[in-house]
């Protein structure tokens, strides 16, 4: 039974979950068909399927992707590239170290430049645990591959990549999903890649256990909110891209959850108790309710997180 409830926990916990499912379980070799493209730009793509979202940004230097998704999905992005474009790829950005976002990295030959965050390049040599989806020691990718697909470049604040239409901004606005969350901004091309601090329209995982936060998980979108000069959003996994209205909107979500948990453990009450009874407020158009079992682990992370 107990084993039966968590399967159907993690069944509704969404993406990430699904593709803990998919990669534990034998599956049929993914390829290359089964990544779906958007183009948003006349250069810039989102590769959708396989785990986290995949922009891929063309250029007359090579090819820019931001996120490499599961394991085995990185030989499938590099024959999806080959269809848009002979340019090879010579840059890969890792949004954070979740394991839907970065293992494909290892697919990819050595000499490609990969780029994190400074604490996203630790954490993905740590392999920790992704909090209420994995427990105990990961298995670490890299160091089975040798190092390979690791970050030999990495940013703390801010790093700018290219030039004029194609220049890239790498932004870090602190905790929230993990302690390494990147921003990718397009600014030529107006576009924002959040990864997973904006996954979906849903509540995020806050990753207590790769340096995420619940605290600062609203500072944190705010900061991304008050930017400036972006049109379009890609999510961490959505299927269509969003607005900073949305961003907006996503910030505000988080600080309402929040403010609920704090208020509860001033009122004396309990995780548990808060966890079954917390509801999507009725102003967060088409966000699904989560299930309670879900909505403790970060009710949890809150809690814990307030003095
Ligand atoms: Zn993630």
């Amino acid at each position: 039974m107990k084993r039966m409830a968590i399967l159907g926990t993690l069944v509704i916990t969404g993406t990430l979950t699904a593709a803990v499912g998919a990669w534990q379980q034998p599956q049929p070799a993914p390829s290359a068909a089964a990544i779906e493209v958007d183009k948003i730009r006349p250069n810039l793509y989102v590769l959708k399927g396989g785990g986290g979202n995949t922009a891929a940004l063309v250029t007359d230097a090579g090819v820019t992707l931001v996120d490499t998704k599961l394991p085995g999905w990185g030989k499938p992005l590099i024959d999806k590239v080959k269809e848009l474009t002979d340019k090879p790829v010579t840059t890969i950005i890792n949004t954070h170290t979740h394991f839907d976002h970065v293992s494909g990295n290892v697919e990819f030959p050595a000499t490609v430049e990969v780029i994190t965050h400074q604490n996203t390049a630790r954490l993905m040599r740590e392999a920790n645990p992704v909090l209420g989806i994995q427990t105990g020691q990961q298995p670490n990718l890299f160091t089975e591959h040798k190092g390979v697909g690791l970050p030999k470049r990495t940013f703390t604040d801010r790093m700018t990549l290219g030039r004029g239409a194609n220049e890239i901004e790498l932004r870090y606005f602190g905790r929230a999903h993990t302690s390494g969350d990147a921003f990718v901004i397009f600014k030529g091309l107006r576009v924002l890649h959040t990864g997973d601090t904006f996954p979906n329209k849903g509540i995020p995982i806050m990753d207590a256990n790769n340096g995420g936060s619940g605290v600062a998980y609203p500072e944190t979108m705010d900061k991304v909110a008050a930017l400036t000069g972006i049109d379009t959003v890609i999510t961490g996994h959505a299927a269509a891209t969003m607005t900073m209205a949305d961003v907006k909107e996503y910030a505000d979500f988080n600080r309402a959850f929040v403010d609920d948990v704090r208020a509860a453990k001033k009122a004396g009450r309990t995780v548990d108790d808060v966890a079954r009874s917390w509801q999507v407020p009725q102003r967060f158009k088409g966000y699904g309710q989560p299930p309670a079992e879900r909505l403790k682990v970060n009710v949890q992370v809150v809690w814990d997180e307030i003095k």
